[in-house]
Order: structure tokens, then C-alpha cells, then sequence
């Protein structure tokens, strides 16, 4: 999803709206396709003086296995987009800091996806206290209690 940077790149306006719905579900990631769910975008992309920047958040619904008890389930997870969006860089070091947008237009859906890579909890956990699956006979410790002495 391509937004047109250029009306406010050129000072013809200041601000330009984002609302939309991004979909990941054909993304693989942590071996399945965990994000089935629509990811819903809000904000918008504006100019300060000279500075075009990014300013959203998006709502991303992780669905995997939880790391313990391997039970589906959901985690939210709400991404704050702030970025700076530049049409060139001055110093080449700044490939991390800013986003670049040479024919000033910038790829939504590449950035959120982006984001949502890099923020992806370590641990999808179903619940935080999650008790996982007994290492000896297998039950799910959330739901059953065993006889393993597991020490
Ligand atoms: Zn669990
Ligand atoms: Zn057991």
C-alpha cells in the first residue's frame, strides 16, 4: 500500500490521514502464519517545518502456539509508529533512524510489517503464569495436575 508523499514533501498540504487495514496473513513467520486477524493502522503522516514523520499505531493479533503448553492463542500487540521519513540520507549511518523515501512515496505495509517483526514478543505465552506442559507424561499443567516428580 503506496501513500503519495509528495503533496506534503511540497508543502501543498500538512498533514495526511491513515486509517486502514493491513493484511499479514500470507506473512510466514515463527514457522506457521500467526497473523491471521486484520491489522488495523491509525494516524497520520505530517510536516513540521521541514520534517515529514510517522505517527501511528497499529494493532497486530499475534495467533501461534503458546512457547509452554503449545495451546493457540492470541496475543495484541500495539505498535507505536514514529518515524522520521526522509528523501535522502545525509550520512549514510542513519539507515536505522530514518525511512527513506526517495521517489517520496513510502510503503505502508512494508513498514508495519517491519515493525511488527521487530516486535514480536521472544515468548508467546497464553497466559504469563502459563505452567506448560509436564516434561515427563506430557498433560498440560494448566488443566491437570500429575504424578512426575520433575525436580
Ligand atoms: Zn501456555
Ligand atoms: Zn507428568
Amino acid at each position: 500500500m503506496l501513500i503519495d508523499l509528495k503533496p506534503l514533501f511540497c508543502g501543498e498540504c500538512e498533514s495526511i490521514d491513515i486509517s486502514c487495514q493491513l493484511d499479514f496473513s500470507d506473512e510466514t513467520l515463527l514457522s506457521g502464519k500467526p497473523l491471521q486477524k486484520p491489522v488495523t493502522v491509525k494516524g497520520f503522516i505530517k510536516r513540521r517545518a521541514q520534517v515529514v514523520f510517522f505517527d501511528a499505531s497499529a494493532t497486530v493479533t499475534v495467533t501461534a502456539p503458546c512457547d509452554r503448553c503449545c495451546t493457540v492463542c492470541d496475543e495484541v500487540l500495539d505498535l507505536n509508529l514514529s518515524q522520521v521519513i526522509v528523501k535522502r540520507l545525509e550520512n549514510e549511518d542513519d539507515d536505522d533512524t530514518y525511512v527513506l523515501a526517495p521517489d517520496m512515496k513510502v510503503d505502508l505495509y512494508n513498514l508495519v510489517f517491519g515493525e511488527t517483526v521487530m516486535n514480536l514478543p521472544s515468548l508467546h505465552l497464553c497466559k504469563e503464569d502459563c505452567k506448560g506442559l509436564c516434561p515427563t507424561c506430557g498433560v498440560n499443567l494448566n488443566t491437570q495436575n500429575c504424578n512426575c516428580n520433575n525436580n
